[in-house]
């Protein structure tokens, strides 16, 4: 050696999603590229690592690190500091060690990587076609995970004993299955069956190959995902959808397909480059994107389409064994219940459904349907928060203390904050469903158990409704309750996305239902304020009525009736080209009138059913949210219209020249796509105009209204960057967890 190199230690702390994901084995193979000595080990807040080297070669592993992780990582911080040289002569990976208090990450599931792919179509790779093949770049994770560490014992491959080919792999700190927990082979590992018609059929991939063959002749066949049971059948084949909806009591709602390939995916909708990567992303979700084909039955009424891509081997080998291109892949449960994901749930609920069951051996440990996001102009932006996201970190809130947020009855999920770190839940569904209860509740403790969290030493947030499940269930739970308007807690959830916690802003939650101060039915609200400071109501929709209660929230007509009877001057509306049915019209109309059964309002979303009762929506919706998206999906097919007139007077939104000018039009033979596009200018406007009105610079926006992506844009033309959304948890009620969760961490005194 001419000169003696200088060698420093430095040790490294890496934080985010770091477990289960294959770094250390990344952090070993980098280490021996750049002539590292030390160790690396899973530590208290996420990977540690003791280097030694020479500081130009430990500058660029670290760099290293942070600029080429593997795939499903994500690197929120490496902190480095100056650490002692001990001299080690290599560098190894340490064994975990149990932490007192678990704040590593559990990583959402993963889709299969192409590297195992080109093994799974490799006749000569001992994985050919074996439907679990996994690495530690791809695979199940919180779907399979009964406990922590995430360790195989503590996974549902517990019962499947690794051959010896496996475990070498397993062992070998070079090999891309070093420590990934679920491997395995045909040889060991599970398998898939098919059962239908009583007979089952082992054997593998001749059991993909005959649910392919049933598929391409038209049979629902019910396959077993990663996080549940989907149901399958031919996109293309009408009559396969047209049993699919009858045997699933689902009428109008659409479904989800799955494409082939990204090819495929274009034939169908239209892909932009930011759609394409969200489709192609690690998370592969379900994405919105505008249909290019009318698949008979699949998305009636609906200019858009869910399309994901195969995301499992089973999936990719369906197929590859000529399954049709484009399935129908759509959560296998009857109407609104929650996915089935225990064989024995399925075969009991998706009896009468399924022609054929493609039944993987592997267990699931808690049910986790699909996610769905769509790309917008301001990034991508996620409407169902499950498969892929959960349960990662989705902020950090400035506290210490844990905290559990209930969230909402509709669209139920939970956020459980650990050492201010927000993990929201996958999407439970609506709490009126005894199963999504349960599931709710297994959810809970589920969490609580992972993060070794005592119920005891929770501060529970629930919504201010005092008759949820939800608020009913938290305020048993033992520990500090804390109630959080629904409202206000929308508005909070998307400044929590960017940790603000002082900013005062003008927060406009619109929504279909949320329980008000006053104890109204709220949904048009206006607040102004900081997460900190709290949110003091400042404007609001016009306050309506809605006749007959909960079923003025099923049918557009009989929310129209609380509307429009403030109107003066209306015409028969039960006469062309309004042809209202007149029993439950008149009926509702009479109730508002007279002021029985009837509840106050400012509910955006009953505004737009009573739009699209107008424009020819008269019968009854079949899920939530159905009657505004019919509106948006109008308005999409006309130019851009002038606004309707919707001043803002004394802090009130009034719909009333709106709603009339919308009648007068109808009787004058105006188009409907054209009054649903005047109707969207209209209430941009109002909302600018009421947000002009108070001093905040920043404008939030959030709620299940703000699913329309029209309004969205509108807004955006007029406010650009000073209109914040939500991005990272959904603007409808399966974001509110997240909201209540900040507002309790800044005012509750935790
Ligand atoms: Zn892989
Ligand atoms: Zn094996
Ligand atoms: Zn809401």
């Amino acid at each position: 050696m001419l000169r003696e190199a200088i060698v420093v230690g430095r040790r490294l702390q890496i934080r985010g999603v770091v477990q289960g994901v294959g770094f250390r084995p990344f952090v070993y193979r980098l280490a021996r590229e750049y002539g590292i000595r030390g160790w690396v080990c899973n530590g208290e807040r996420g990977v540690e690592i003791h280097a030694e080297g020479e500081p130009g070669a430990l500058d660029a592993f670290a760099r290293a690190i942070e600029t080429r992780p593997p795939p499903a990582a994500r690197v929120a911080t490496v902190q480095s500091a100056p650490a002692t040289v001990e001299n080690f002569a290599g560098f190894e990976i340490r064994a975990s060690e149990k932490q007192d208090v678990p704040t590593v990450r559990i990583s959402p599931d993963l889709p299969v990587c192409a590297a195992c792919l080109r093994e799974l179509f490799d006749p000569a790779d001992r994985r050919f076609e074996y439907p679990y093949i996994n690495c530690t770049d791809c695979g199940p994770r919180y779907s399979i995970i009964l406990g922590l560490p995430y360790d195989r014992p503590n996974t549902t491959m517990r019962d499947w004993p690794m051959c010896e080919a496996c475990a070498a792999e397993y062992h070998d700190p070079a090999n891309r299955r070093f420590h990934a927990q679920p491997v395995a082979c045909a040889q060991c590992g599970p398998n898939v069956v098919l059962e239908a018609g009583g007979s089952a059929r082992h054997g593998g991939s001749a059991a993909i190959r005959e649910a392919a063959a049933l598929l391409r002749d038209g049979a629902i066949v019910a396959v077993k995902g990663l996080g549940g049971y989907h149901l399958a059948c031919d996109a293309r084949n009408s009559r396969a959808v047209t049993a699919l909806r009858e045997r699933k009591y689902r009428k109008e709602r659409p479904f989800a397909v799955m494409a082939r390939d990204p090819d495929v995916a274009c034939e169908y909708v239209t892909l932009d480059a930011e759609s394409m990567r969200l489709l192609a992303s690690i998370r592969r979700p379900i994405v919105l994107a505008e249909s290019r084909v009318d698949l008979d039955g699949v998305a009636p009424d609906n200019r858009e389409l869910g399309i994901m891509l195969p995301y499992t081997p089973l999936q990719h080998l369906l197929y590859a064994f000529g399954a049709p291109e484009l399935l129908v892949m759509t959560s296998a449960n009857r109407s609104n219940e929650p996915i089935a994901y225990t064989d024995a749930d399925a075969f009991e609920r998706l009896g009468g459904i399924a022609d054929a069951f493609l039944i993987g051996e592997r267990e699931i440990a808690r049910r986790i349907d699909d996610s769905v996001a769509r790309a917008t102009k301001r990034g991508p932006v996620v409407v169902r928060h499950s498969r892929g996201f959960a349960p990662e970190s989705v902020a950090t809130l400035p506290v210490t203390e844990p905290i559990l947020a209930v969230g909402a009855d509709l669209k139920n999920a939970i956020t459980l904050v650990v050492s201010g770190e927000a993990f929201s839940s996958q999407h439970i569904g609506d709490l009126d469903h005894f199963a999504a209860f349960e599931a709710f509740r297994a959810t809970i403790a589920d969490l609580c158990a992972m993060y070794e969290v005592r119920m005891e030493d929770l501060l529970v947030v629930h919504d201010a409704h005092p008759e949820y499940a939800s608020t009913l269930y938290a305020r048993s739970l033992p520990g500090r309750h804390l109630a959080v308007q629904h409202h206000r807690a929308h508005v909070a959830s998307v400044l929590a996305e960017r940790g603000c916690w002082d900013e005062r802003v003008i927060g406009v939650a619109f929504d279909g239902t949320g329980y008000g101060d006053d104890g109204s039915i709220w949904g048009g609200e206006i607040f102004e304020g900081s997460v900190r400071a709290g949110f003091r109501r400042a404007a609001h929709l016009r306050t309506a009525l809605l006749p007959g209660g909960d079923a003025a929230a099923r049918f557009p007509v009989q929310a129209a009736a609380g509307f429009l009877e403030q109107i003066d001057g209306l015409p028969d509306l039960t006469a062309p080209p309004f042809v209202f049915p007149a029993a439950r019209y008149r009926g509702a109309l009479e109730l508002a009138r007279k002021r029985i059964r009837t509840f106050p309002t400012t509910s955006v979303g009953r505004l737009f059913d009573t739009v699209a009762a107008l424009l020819g929506f008269t019968r009854e919706t079949t899920f939530e949210g159905q009657a505004a998206m019919w509106v948006e999906h109008l308005a999409r097919a006309s130019a851009p219209a002038a606004p309707y007139a919707f001043p803002v007077c004394e802090s009130e939104l009034d719909f009333r020249p709106t709603l009339a000018a919308i009648v007068a039009d109808r009787l004058r033979g105006r188009g409907a796509n054209e009054i649903a596009a005047a109707f969207h200018a209209g209430l941009a406007d109002a909302i600018c105009e009421a947000c002009a009105a108070f001093e905040p610079h920043r404008i939030v926006a959030s709620g299940g209204v703000f699913q329309n992506t029209l309004l969205l844009e509108l807004l955006d033309a007029r406010l650009g960057d000073r209109l914040w959304t939500n991005a990272v948890v959904p603007a409808n009620d399966g974001g509110i967890s997240l909201g209540q969760a900040a507002i309790a961490a800044l005012t509750a005194g935790v």
